[in-house]
């Protein structure tokens, strides 16, 4: 507890929130501050970190959350797929609720007697793949980088044992490109960014080196409330400045190479490759798929399932919100139709989607 009561210490949060306004007041401008973590948007909630900040220092999330980032077209792909005869579809329970195409889900197709299943890890999926040999196990793959190894090790591992009814629906996507397209983005006024602390335990410091060049600050933060505050001043210092770089608040955790055995074990299970993101379009290199050697476990080549284009739900401004150009609030929807219970959109599923964190915090 002595790690983390360190991180709250309230006397340090005092001076921190001094020294905050303390920078503002000498930027004398509105600066836009933006994190990329799904944990981060809970964690600013959850602390009332908004609440604390100065007029002029105005913190947005962005494209953070996993389940939120899913195309409709790929959630609409997962439909197609889990309700195929024989097939047992395992994924993490966030997916379950994120409404497809015309408001389908997992959930309302488990109910339907689709063979839907949450899991708590890969190794429980695999486990599905052994116990139930006359069934096709698919799992969906969803997350960053922080995720994506042990999903890489689950396909070795398959390899290894010979499980031949395992596959894997990939949608995992790399954070580093979405960064790049919202920095290419010219409605999106982003003075720094706050980078994700998980990811950047596995990718480390290098991959965030695109942003100092466009002159917009980045500081990797953990997610303890001096954690974020420090990340934020340290944001601020670098607008004063105008000293731009990739600084890492968060050393006990994120070392500069980060994780590499970890991007090892990815790099050789998957490679990038274009993919559609909720809000930011297609990016090129943001997603993972298996390489040639491992496509034997691609789900998508084993059940032939085709791409179909879907928009969003009418009404929902999921997109909006995720490339940062529109907050909950802003959306007509939040709090009337659209709730944690019955959501909408993604971002209103998952605890780490910014309109489930507004709706519960603000
Ligand atoms: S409130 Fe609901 S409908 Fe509106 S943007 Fe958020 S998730 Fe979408």
């Amino acid at each position: 507890m002595k790690l983390i009561d360190e991180y709250r210490d309230n006397e340090l949060l005092v001076r921190l929130r001094e020294r905050i306004h303390r920078q503002a007041r000498g930027i004398g401008r509105g600066v836009t501050l933006m994190e990329v973590c799904g944990t981060h948007t809970y964690a600013i909630g959850r602390y009332g970190i908004r609440r604390i900040l100065p007029e002029n220092v105005r913190l947005i999330s962005g494209p953070g959350c996993p389940v939120c980032v899913t195309s409709a077209s790929d959630v609409g792909r997962a439909l197609d797929m889990a309700g195929k005869k024989g097939v047992i579809f395992t994924t993490f329970g966030d997916m379950l609720k994120v409404p497809g195409p015309g408001g389908e889900s997992l959930q309302k197709l488990r109910a339907k007697g689709a063979d839907v299943r949450v899991v708590g890890s890969t190794i429980e999926a695999m486990r599905i793949a052994t116990d139930n040999p006359g069934s096709e196990v698919v799992f969906m793959g969803i997350g960053f980088e922080t995720t994506t190894p042990t999903v890489a090790s689950m396909i070795k591992t398959c390899a290894r044992l010979g499980v031949k009814n395992m596959s894997l629906y990939s949608v995992h996507k790399l954070v580093p490109p979405a960064i790049e397209a919202l920095l290419a983005d010219s409605e999106l006024k982003v003075d720094g960014f706050l980078c994700p602390g998980h990811v950047s335990a596995i990718i480390g410091t290098r991959p965030y080196e695109m942003i100092p060049r466009k002159k917009k600050a980045a500081v990797i933060a953990g997610f303890e409330p001096v954690d974020i505050l420090e990340g934020v001043s340290m944001i601020l210092e670098q607008i004063i400045t105008g000293e731009f770089t990739v600084e890492n608040q968060y050393g006990r955790a994120v070392k500069p190479h980060g994780n590499t055995k970890a991007v090892e074990l990815m790099e050789e299970v998957f490679m990038p490759a274009p993919s559609q993101w909720r809000g930011l379009g297609v990016i090129p290199e943001s997603g993972l798929v298996l390489r040639p050697e491992y496509s034997s476990f691609d789900a998508i080549e084993r059940f032939d399932v085709p791409y179909r284009e879907y928009e969003q739900e009418e009404g929902c401004m999921c997109g909006h919100i995720l490339r940062g150009v529109a907050s909950p609030e802003e959306c007509p929807l939040f709090k009337t139709s659209c709730t944690p219970h019955d959501p909408v959109g993604p971002c209103m599923v998952s605890r780490e989607g910014t309109c489930a964190a507004h709706y519960r915090f603000s």
